[in-house]
C-alpha cells in the first residue's frame, strides 16, 4: 500500500460530500427554474383569459344594448296604441324607426364581435392545456428533485460520518498527522482534488497541469514522501 492511499480514500470520501453538499445548492435552484417555468405558463394562460372575457364581454355588452331597444321599442308601441294625436303618433315612429336602425347597427357588431371571440376561446384553451400539461411535468419533476434533495441530505451525512470516522482512524497512527493536516489545508483552500495524478510519461501534474521536474516525478514514483506540485500545491501520486 502507497503512503497516498489514504489520502486517496479520504479524497474519495470528500468527494462524495462534496457531491451532496453540490446537490444541495443545485436541486433548490432547479426547483426554482421549475416554479418559474410553471410561473410563465400560468402567466400565459391569465393574458389569454383576459383577451377572452374581454371578446365575451363585448358580446354580452351589445347584447344589452339590443335588448335596450328592443325595449324601449316595445314600451314605445305599447304607448303608441293610446295616442290619439296623429302628429305624435308620427313621432313616435320615428323614435321606433331610429331605435330599429340602431339595433339593425348592433347586429351588425354582434356578428363581428361573435367571430371575435372564436380565437381567443381557441388560444385559451391551448393555454389551459398547457398549463394543465406543465403543471403535471412540473409537479412531477419537483417530486422527484425533493428525493434526490432527501437523498442528498442523507449521503451528505453518511459521507460527514465515514470521514470523521476514517480520520479519526488515519491519526491513530502518529506518522500519519502531517499528511492529513496537509491534505486538510489543501481542501480548506479550495483546491479540488487534493491529491492529483502525476502523469508517468508526461511528467504532469493532473491539477495544473504543470510539467513537473525530473526529480519531483523521481520522488513521487519512489512514494517514501508526500510530494507536492510547484505550482498548485496539490499533493501528487504516481500513476500510469
Ligand atoms: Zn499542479
Amino acid at each position: 500500500m502507497s503512503m497516498i492511499d489514504p489520502l486517496l480514500k479520504l479524497q474519495e470520501i470528500d468527494g462524495r460530500i462534496r457531491k451532496s453538499r453540490q446537490e444541495q445548492i443545485d436541486i433548490p435552484e432547479r426547483k426554482k427554474e421549475e416554479e418559474a417555468r410553471l410561473e410563465a405558463a400560468l402567466a400565459v394562460c391569465a393574458e389569454a383569459n383576459a383577451a377572452l372575457a374581454n371578446a365575451q364581454r363585448r358580446v354580452e355588452e351589445i347584447k344589452a344594448a339590443i335588448t335596450e331597444r328592443q325595449n324601449k321599442t316595445l314600451a314605445l308601441k305599447k304607448s303608441q296604441a293610446t295616442l290619439k294625436d296623429n302628429s305624435e303618433f308620427k313621432a313616435f315612429n320615428t323614435q321606433i324607426m331610429g331605435l330599429q336602425s340602431e339595433i339593425e347597427q348592433f347586429e351588425h357588431q354582434l356578428l363581428i364581435a361573435d367571430d371575435d371571440v372564436v380565437v381567443p376561446r381557441h388560444n385559451a384553451a391551448l393555454a389551459d392545456a398547457k398549463l394543465e400539461e406543465e403543471r403535471k411535468v412540473v409537479d412531477e419533476y419537483v417530486n422527484e428533485l425533493e428525493i434526490r434533495k432527501k437523498k442528498a441530505d442523507e449521503e451528505l451525512e453518511k459521507a460527514m460520518a465515514d470521514r470523521a470516522e476514517y480520520e479519526k482512524e488515519l491519526l491513530g497512527d502518529p506518522r500519519n498527522a502531517r499528511m492529513v493536516t496537509e491534505y486538510n489545508l489543501l481542501l480548506s483552500r479550495g483546491r479540488w482534488p487534493v491529491v492529483a495524478k502525476l502523469h508517468r510519461s508526461e511528467c504532469v501534474c493532473d491539477g495544473c497541469h504543470l510539467r513537473q521536474t525530473a526529480s519531483v516525478g523521481q520522488q513521487v514514483r519512489r512514494g517514501k514522501e508526500i510530494v507536492k506540485c510547484e505550482m498548485c500545491g496539490r499533493i501528487l501520486y504516481d500513476a500510469e
